[in-house]
């Protein structure tokens, strides 16, 4: 299975927000989507970091709530880990593993066309296993 089959499944909308937004806009954004992350974009959508609801904490732990007038470019991890709509679930599973994160934006020549999120990753797996094991009891009934 591949991220296009995750993202045939889901909303074709990547929640974004500009570098100069300030750390409670992005609370705000957050919470009315019900996401974990948003990715941070610049001129012509073009990726420029990610923010985390772990950079937030982290940055509102260190600094206090003055931070939340900051702008986000001073708390978003700017070297971003993205994939490619061609990748399998699993790549993207060791990548999530390997750079500790939950979520991976989906580039396709250059321009952002989704985001993957851990709880995607585990239903399509589990989506999977299920139709392995169905094509498993299927096989021992009529073998
Ligand atoms: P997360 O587990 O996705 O909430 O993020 C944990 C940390 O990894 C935060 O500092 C994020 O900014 C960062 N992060 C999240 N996704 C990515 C990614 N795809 N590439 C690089 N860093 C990321």
């Amino acid at each position: 299975m591949t991220v296009k089959t995750i993202l045939a499944g889901k909303s074709a909308d990547v929640i974004t927000i500009e570098p100069t937004a300030t750390l409670a806009d992005a609370i705000k954004l957050l919470g009315q989507h019900r996401i974990g992350a948003v990715v941070v974009t610049g001129a012509d959508r073009r990726l420029i970091g990610i923010l985390s609801e772990r950079d937030i904490v982290r940055t509102l732990g260190e600094q206090g709530a003055a931070a939340l007038q900051a702008p986000v470019s001073e708390s978003m991890t700017r070297k971003v880990v993205t994939c490619a709509e061609t990748e399998t679930i699993s790549e993207i599973m060791e990548r999530m593993t390997a750079g500790k994160f939950r979520h991976v934006p989906v580039i396709d020549q250059g321009r952002l066309v989704g985001i993957v999120s851990i709880g995607d990753v585990v239903k399509s797996r589990l989506q999977e296993m299920e139709r392995e094991s169905d094509a498993l009891r299927d096989y021992i009934r009529t073998a």
